[in-house]
């Protein structure tokens, strides 16, 4: 194939009748201020670990509203709380992680 100098992202269309959104819509019940992220990216910018390890909570949010599988990403957070304290939307986010890993308990 020719070398244009770049290369096309792989699509991320989703199918939302085959989205799995079961451990979503638990956290809405257990952590229902995830309903209010509005996908600002405070969260990330501010992040320990993002700089060594690519973390984001923002990711992880919208993974989740994607029925896709986070427990890689959840594995290089530090528990700082440094997320909670920027969240404009006053999310819990440290604890909205420890919800989410007892989702896949
Ligand atoms: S800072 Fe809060 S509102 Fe913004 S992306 Fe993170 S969790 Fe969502
Ligand atoms: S608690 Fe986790 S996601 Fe939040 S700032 Fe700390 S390392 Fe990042």
């Amino acid at each position: 194939m020719a070398d244009f100098g770049f290369k096309l992202s792989k699509s991320s269309t989703l199918d939302l009748d085959k989205v799995d959104l079961k451990v979503y819509n638990l956290l809405c019940k257990t952590d229902p201020d995830i309903k209010t992220c509005m996908a600002c990216g405070s969260c990330s910018a501010t992040c320990t670990a993002a700089p060594f390890s690519g973390m984001s909570m923002r990711k992880v949010i919208l993974a989740l509203q994607r029925g896709q599988d986070v427990r890689p990403m959840l594995g290089k957070c530090m528990l700082c709380g440094k997320c909670t304290m920027v969240c404009p939307r006053a999310i819990n986010t440290r604890h909205l992680i420890l919800s989410i890993c007892k989702c896949y308990d």
